[in-house]
């Protein structure tokens, strides 16, 4: 008697899940597959955070907190948005959810009529079409391609707005391009949004803090203050602080919109953990002099896949200015046979022949909107990319 919702009908599983469930398969079957389809950091969430979480539970505060957060916890963002983005959030605009995801869907489902659009670039993260979909919207996706490094333009904002746009997404840096947006050019997107009253800005900033070289981070409010109102700023401890596991994601924004989402977790989530709220609060108000030698492994590992890139005949891949992801774009692969002589129509043939002849687990642009491509995501130890490359560069080689 078992049927799907029409909701959850009109939505895809994951297709990273995916990937990373026929990686483990081959891996029970004693193939050496080298995983490069991970979200996540693989360093460990540093001492003094775990310390803090332990700290918490001895001291018994292991029951319900407030639905959207203890009121350290939100002075510990609240400064953080001060000291890092120059934003000022009092505590009544400022949500804590089980993750950024929860706070994306959160914000969502408050908001979303059925009909009403929501725009984002595409490659986009996996999951945002999919939490539009199951809150009744229509995903709108904007080609971010290759050429413009993966960003969209002012113009293409514009022409994609109707008047049934509620939100856009942005995520800088991005997963899966690793693609980060200038000042000046969240400036120009602002200047856009401004002629667009009822326009929404959902800021997806969870990797602000891995990024590389001279790319400085900035964020929608920070650069278009008059756009508060309008603006919500969400972020989370997940990756900068190698925290997936903890479950806190955490935005800022307009008090109606923060008592809106507090709303819908108050009849669904309830709190975040209470354990790990502590834990980052530890994070938030502590030292992040970690990330030094963590960002400089990550650029070490994303340089070295460059380079394995660029030896790989029909793989292009602009640099990225953050996050632990490279996009490779495959298009000259299409239509061509693998080394094992199987086609390759799709970046979906190319991934499963990757991983099927040179055990590599990568995600296709499929799953991002970014067909036909790949990403690869090196946050993974140095030992495993080396022979990665090589095993790249291999497949590469005997395309025919
Ligand atoms: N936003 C982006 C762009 C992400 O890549 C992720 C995690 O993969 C999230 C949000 C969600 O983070 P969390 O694990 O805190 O739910």
């Amino acid at each position: 008697v078992f049927k799907q919702s029409d909701a959850l009908s009109r939505v895809q599983p994951s297709a990273t899940l995916a990937v990373t469930q026929k990686a483990r398969e081959l891996r029970a079957m004693g193939v050496d597959v080298i995983s490069l389809g991970a979200g996540e950091p693989d360093f460990d969430t540093p001492d003094h955070i775990k310390q803090a979480a332990i700290e918490a539970i001895n001291a018994g505060k292991t029951k319900y907190t407030p639905v959207d957060g203890v009121p350290e916890l939100k002075d510990a963002i609240a400064a953080k948005f001060r000291r890092e983005n120059n934003l000022s959030y009092a505590p009544g605009e400022i949500s804590v959810a089980p993750g950024g995801k929860p706070i994306i869907y959160n914000a969502l489902v408050a908001t979303l009529n059925p009909g009403d659009e929501v725009l984002f670039p595409a490659p986009y993260w996996v999951s945002y079409p999919e939490m539009v979909r199951l809150c009744g919207g229509e995903p709108r996706s904007i080609p971010a391609p290759i050429e413009t490094g993966f960003k969209i333009t002012p113009d293409q904002l514009a022409a994609a707005i109707t008047p049934a746009t509620k939100w856009l997404i942005f995520n800088s840096p991005s997963n899966p391009t690793g693609a980060g947006y200038t000042r000046d050019e969240i400036a120009a997107l602002a200047e856009v949004i401004r002629k667009h009253p009822r326009l929404m800005v959902m800021t997806d900033d969870m990797y602000e803090h891995i990024v590389y070289g001279d790319f400085v981070f900035s964020t929608f409010a920070e650069v278009a203050p008059d756009l508060y109102d309008r603006t919500l700023t969400t972020n989370g401890v997940s990756k900068a602080f190698a925290m997936t596991g903890w479950r806190i994601g955490y935005a800022g924004g307009p008090e109606k919109l923060i008592a809106a989402m507090r709303k819908v977790m108050s009849q669904t989530t309830s709190n975040p953990s209470s354990i790990s709220q502590w834990a980052a609060v530890a994070a938030l108000n502590g030292s992040m002099d970690f990330l030094t030698d963590r960002n400089a492994a990550f650029l070490r590992r994303r340089d070295r896949m460059l380079a394995d890139i660029a030896g790989c005949e029909g793989l292009t891949a602009p640099t990225p200015e953050g996050a632990f992801y490279i996009f490779a774009d495959c298009s000259d692969w299409i239509g061509k046979r693998s080394p094992k002589g199987q086609t390759m129509e799709t970046d979906i043939d190319v991934c499963n022949a990757l991983l099927e002849e040179e055990a590599v687990a990568v995600v296709p642009g499929a799953a991002f909107g970014g067909s036909p491509g790949f990403r690869i995501s090196y946050a993974t130890n140095d030992e495993a990319l080396i022979k990665a490359g090589q095993r790249l560069k291999n497949f590469a080689a005997n395309i025919s």
